[in-house]
């Protein structure tokens, strides 16, 4: 039996039974003017949000005109300055392939820590075949977390979507157990790599010491990243520390991972 992480699973996918207690109904008009686009936002998702997402997604793309445009449908760069190759590569399989994504604000809600993917459903009314994916971003989750500059920029909503995006395209596995990184996050490992940031280095976040004998009702985790500074030399580290009251996800009954 593998040894049950005391840490708390993090980006969790799905879980089964639950399932279809959560499908999302996909409205006609949502992808009537994205026809070259696959991923599109939802009207929730507010305009500053769609730019302060992009914004993000171009730092690490390098596609500097990457955008949402006015229907919310995302439109690649033409050109990239620097930026992750294998990050570009993958939002195109995503935009120009065969499965529609559609992006959500999921702000404060407490059942979704950080981000989310789960399975969409079109309406019944609805000439759709193809598979559709929602995923959900609690842009506020990342707005409280704390630590090294280095390591937020190697940690935001940029990154948390592509997470999702490569379960959706490559139907890659979490880490089951603590010590493991996980097939999903050694991709997106790579593209930090590529940008020149720090790599995560544990898929599950734990307690921080702080926390043991805090007389404080904050439950503080915490999540490592670390860079090669040079070769033969031991890796610099990162923390990333946050409150787990206010970002949710530490129940401990549903810290295995429960994977697509
Ligand atoms: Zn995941």
């Amino acid at each position: 039996m593998l040894p049950r992480p005391r840490g708390i699973l993090f980006f969790r996918t799905l879980r089964v039974a639950w399932l279809a207690a959560v499908l999302l109904f996909l409205p006609a008009d949502l992808l009537a003017e994205t026809s070259t686009s696959n991923v599109v936002c939802r009207s929730g998702l507010a305009v500053d949000r769609r730019e302060e997402l992009a914004g993000k997604l171009r730092k690490i793309t390098g596609w500097s005109d990457l955008k949402f445009d006015r229907s919310g449908a995302m439109r690649l760069g033409a050109n990239s300055v620097g930026g992750s190759k294998k990050a570009r590569e993958l939002l195109s399989r995503v935009v120009l392939g065969a499965t529609a994504v559609v992006i959500e604000d999921a702000s404060k809600r407490a059942d979704v820590a950080f981000c989310q993917v789960l399975p969409g459903k079109w309406k019944a009314n609805v000439p759709e075949s193809r598979p559709a994916f929602v995923v959900r971003i609690d842009f506020a989750d990342f707005e409280n977390v704390m630590g090294d500059a280095r390591a937020l920029q190697a940690f935001d909503a940029g990154w948390g979507l592509l997470h999702e995006l490569d379960h959706v395209v490559n139907n890659s596995l979490d880490a089951t157990c603590l010590g493991e990184i996980g097939e999903c996050e050694a991709h997106i490992n790579e593209m930090r790599h590529e940008c020149g940031l720090p790599q995560r280095a544990e898929y599950f976040h734990t307690y921080s010491p702080l926390t043991e004998d805090s007389p404080f009702i904050t439950r503080l985790v915490q999540l490592s990243f670390e860079q090669e500074v040079a070769e033969g030399k031991k890796k610099k580290r990162y923390l990333l520390v946050w409150d787990a009251n206010l970002i949710g996800g530490t129940n401990e009954d549903k810290n295995i991972a429960f994977v697509r």
